[in-house]
């Protein structure tokens, strides 16, 4: 989508800190880390959030997961992180391209706020 930030970023037009890519995915240090780790995982494919994902979208969220499990071990914070997708505004998306946080290096709290 043309008008989408995460799809510019995919297609390398707007500049970010990438760590990962591969024909699916692409992975990038968020802007505004809420931890000393904090990535963000996108599919190339266009998709606003979660809820718009479906039965033809499950190899590329399982390969978020590992990509997620992989990018942890390459960061070094395999012993403790969290993957998280807020998926619409009352759970705090505001980029409406589908994408998971990779955090870690800190502890965290639970239940989430
Ligand atoms: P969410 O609130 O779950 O939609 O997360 C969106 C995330 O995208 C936030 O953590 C922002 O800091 C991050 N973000 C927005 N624009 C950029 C950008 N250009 N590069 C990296 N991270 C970004």
């Amino acid at each position: 989508m043309s008008d989408c930030i995460f799809c510019s970023i995919a297609a390398g037009k707007i500049p970010s800190d990438t760590v990962y890519q591969d024909e699916h995915l692409v992975a990038f240090r968020d802007l505004n880390p809420q931890a000393a780790v904090h990535i963000l995982i996108i599919p190339r494919v266009h998709l606003a959030s979660l809820d718009q994902a479906g039965p033809e979208h499950g190899p590329v969220l399982g390969q978020v997961l590992l990509a997620a499990g992989e990018i942890a071990r390459q960061e070094g914070i395999s012993g403790g992180y969290r993957v998280v997708n807020n998926c619409g505004k009352s759970a705090g998306q505001t980029v409406f391209h589908l994408h998971f946080h990779l955090l870690g290096g800190r502890d965290m709290g639970w239940p989430p706020g």
